[in-house]
């Protein structure tokens, strides 16, 4: 096998710290709202180097998302990633992740080879997970969950899949997707020298659907089957907040326990 074409999926996501919800629709506001890579997705970029590293082969990022998600491709060339793939079209706005799926599939479909789709777990701002195994479904390749560790024997992927209590051990034949257990893999800082490089060579590629050619009644909101219904606000929870002051520990303790006790938290 002459390394690993990988294919590394990512979300543009906004920045969570500053983001807020339109509380008459209930959904996300975007605008003016900072994006960064899904921060997920960099422990997936960092596996992806780390097997590229070791196997060799190539690294193609791939997004489905507006034309400003570019920025998002250029952090991950940043980290060493060789090239990228933009899906970006009016017709796939509004996607749930069942017409997500559907596009990254046919993005997909359009490289000469891949033997590894690399996700991270979930994203931030939506954090459903299902996008990996839809995918695979679409493309009709196994697929696992929660990976920390990944090698090559005889041309398939053995994998470690972290669970809560045990770690189970697979073998899968490629082309497979894989998604990787957030928090696994510190991703590397991005480098000048691969910044240049990027900025010389624009590995970019743009794919709209004059390219992919797909029925627009599958895409965007209209292929999309998810109705949110309702979006329902909890109200914030009032704080009795108290800081104490010039106790020692063993009189702040007691103190503590005497509120407790009076709030009826304790007997
Ligand atoms: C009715 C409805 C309407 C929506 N409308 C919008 C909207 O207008 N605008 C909007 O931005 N979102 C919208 N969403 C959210 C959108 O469906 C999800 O953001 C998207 O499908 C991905 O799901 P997720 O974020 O839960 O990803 P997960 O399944 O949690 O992601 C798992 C992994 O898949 C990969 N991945 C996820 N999304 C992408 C992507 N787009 N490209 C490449 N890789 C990816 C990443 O590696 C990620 O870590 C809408 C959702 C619903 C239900």
């Amino acid at each position: 096998m002459m390394g690993l074409n990988i294919v590394l999926l990512f979300k543009y996501v906004p920045n969570t710290n500053t983001v807020n919800v339109d509380p008459n629709t209930g959904t996300l506001v975007r605008e003016g709202v900072p994006s960064v890579v899904n921060p997920h997705d960099l422990d997936a970029a960092e596996f992806a180097l780390e097997l590229r590293e070791k196997y060799g082969g190539k690294i193609t990022a791939m997004i489905m998302a507006p034309p400003n998600a570019t920025k998002g491709i250029e952090f991950l060339l940043g980290m060493g990633v060789d090239d990228g793939v933009l899906i970006t079209d009016r017709a796939y706005g509004g996607a749930d992740t069942l017409a997500t799926s559907y596009v990254l599939a046919a993005g997909i479909k359009t490289l000469e080879h891949y033997d590894l789709i690399i996700t991270g777990q979930e994203t931030l701002d939506s954090s459903t997970a299902h996008i990996g195994a839809q995918l695979a479904s679409w493309l009709k390749i196994p697929y696992v969950y929660y990976v920390t560790e990944a090698s090559l024997d005889n041309g398939a992927l053995v994998v470690n899949r972290q669970l809560e209590s045990c770690t189970e051990k697979y073998k899968v034949k490629l082309p497979a997707l894989i998604t990787v257990l957030m928090h696994s893999h510190p991703p590397r800082p991005i480098t000048l020298e691969n910044k240049l490089r990027a900025v010389i060579k624009k590995p970019v590629m743009m794919l709209t659907n004059n390219e992919l050619k797909l029925n627009i009644q599958c895409t965007g909101l209209r292929g999309s089957p998810t109705v949110v219904a309702k979006t329902e606000f909890v109200s914030k929870i009032p704080r009795k907040k108290e800081i104490i002051k010039d106790k020692s520990p063993q009189e702040a303790a007691a103190w503590l326990i005497s509120k407790l006790k009076d709030e009826g938290f304790l007997n």
